[in-house]
């Protein structure tokens, strides 16, 4: 079975494994589940994940379903915490010996000030919570430890479609940095069990810095990918891509260099010195006879991603030299767009004309509660046709009711003004406003294609195969 919680996370956590601890929508924490052994940093639960939320043994989060909400828990801080203990009641024994010894009753207010203290202890003890989720690329790419700049969940979706990384496939990535691609990657390529003949899926990473490597080389045997990603610690520009001397015959390679223009003459069909026009392009890969890296069987895709569009131009002109074809550039600009319903500011006329905002509080209740009647009305009655045909627009295109569309993020009428059956996630006028802080910038991708070569036996078999006229 395959052991990576990242390819097959199963339907419960699990001891010794990676889950990720969502602590707000973009505050994630990577945590490997541990069985409680006694103590551990002082606490009698094992393992503790404390956060600004509470507290939070292993042993709360270990086999339940991903997914699942996790309260916070009163820990017992073990030897740490009795000894905080006692110095507590010796300190307790002292102010109680001092209160009677002058014989004077606590103040009320003061007794409400400890109340106060001890709900807003109780609320810190247990009333936090966060979900506990299965490791998936885009949880790690979000939470992982950063060694390097890495590549966000928006570029590396469009890379692999590009340069088309499918089960099964062999993919060649430089320099592995942080990891945040090759987790990507390795699940794109994994086929599973393969049928007889299939190819397993595989990714060759490379990284020539020796502390990156050491720690990547754990993370992968941390994560179970060990087998699916074979990682070497080599400098590429002058080493290349082969692995103990032999082809990973790759199907597409991801290159994340300073300068992808000094690796691509190893990532050639032919040795480059014997191709017409390389400008003596870097020596062979140290082999007697040329042996290329790639798939001879088939045409091989190509991303290289640069910050500069100097970086870009020196790349697409290696490659050009190369036999490189198809070659383009992108960027990605992604935008995240928040969309939401202003259901307090929603106009019901009140006799006060278009577009009154609530006085107070008191008001939007009483709209809302209006509201909320109404729509349990609309919702008692038969639908008219019209309402039908409202409800299946939005739910194929994610669209407002007919007469409620906003564009751009403009404010769209609200329904009151326009539509008289309206489901009430649909009461308010939409909004959609643009979040600020998005990751991705990025980078130039430059994307290739290098064709498979056809030789005088390959036409043969095809003719053979394809007889012309039969
Ligand atoms: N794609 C990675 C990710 O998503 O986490 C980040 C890659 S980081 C920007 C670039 C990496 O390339 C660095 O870790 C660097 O050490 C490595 N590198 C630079 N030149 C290299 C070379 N000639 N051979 C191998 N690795 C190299």
């Amino acid at each position: 079975t395959c052991v990576s919680p990242f390819l097959d996370p199963g339907p419960r956590t699990k001891a010794n494994s990676l889950a990720i601890v969502q602590l707000s929508r973009d505050n994630l924490l990577p945590v490997y589940l541990q069985v409680p052994n006694g103590e551990h940093d002082g606490y009698a639960e094992g393992a503790v994940v404390n956060t600004r939320y509470g507290s939070f043994p292993h042993s709360t989060m270990l086999d339940v379903p991903w997914g699942s909400q996790i309260r916070a828990s009163k820990v017992d801080t073990g030897s740490r915490g009795r000894k905080r203990k006692r110095e507590a009641d010796d300190q307790a024994c002292r102010e109680a010996t001092a209160v009677s010894e002058k014989d004077e009753e606590p103040s009320a207010a003061g007794a409400d000030r400890d109340g106060a203290a001890a709900v807003k202890q109780a609320v810190a003890d247990s009333s936090g919570f966060v979900h506990i989720l299965p490791p998936t690329p885009e949880l790690w790419t979000t939470s992982l430890p950063h060694r390097t700049q890495v590549v966000y969940t928006p570029d590396y979706s469009y890379i692999l479609h590009r340069i088309r990384a499918r089960p099964g496939s062999t993919l060649i990535e430089a320099g592995a940095g942080s990891g945040s691609f090759t987790h990507a990657a390795v699940r794109a390529v994994y086929n599973g069990y393969p049928a007889e003949g299939q190819r397993k899926g595989k990714v060759f990473s490379f990284e020539f810095h020796e502390q990156r490597y050491q720690k990547m080389k754990k993370e992968l045997s941390d994560h179970g990918l060990e087998g699916l990603v074979q990682l070497t610690h080599r400098d590429v520009y002058s080493g290349g891509f082969l692995v103990d001397g032999k082809s990973p015959e790759a199907d597409a390679v991801f290159l994340d260099l300073p300068a992808p223009w000094e690796a691509l003459p190893h990532l050639s069909r032919r040795r480059p010195q014997d191709m017409a026009d390389t400008d003596g392009a870097a020596a062979g890969n140290g082999q007697q006879s040329w042996v290329s890296p790639l798939n001879p069987r088939k045409s091989v895709y190509i991303c290289t991603f640069s910050p500069c569009i100097e970086q870009v131009t020196r790349t697409v002109s290696a490659m050009r030299r190369l036999g490189w074809v198809d070659i383009d550039m992108v960027e990605i600009a992604n935008r995240k767009l928040h969309a939401s319903r202003d259901r307090v500011g929603l106009n019901l006329n009140f006799d006060r004309g278009v577009n009154n905002s609530p006085r107070d509080v008191e008001e939007a209740l009483a709209r809302l509660a209006e509201i909320e009647a109404r729509s349990r009305e609309q919702a008692a009655k038969p639908r008219d046709a019209d309402a039908d045909e409202d409800m299946d627009l939005a739910d194929e295109v994610g669209a407002p009711a007919k007469g409620n569309e906003a564009r751009n993020g403009e404010h769209a009428p609200s329904t009151e003004e326009t539509s008289t059956a309206t489901a009430p996630w649909m009461e308010g006028r939409l909004i959609t406003r643009g979040e600020p802080e998005i990751k991705s910038h990025t980078s130039y991708l430059v994307f290739a294609v290098l064709p498979m070569e056809w030789t005088e036996q390959d036409e043969a078999a095809a003719a053979a195969k394809y007889p012309v006229g039969k």
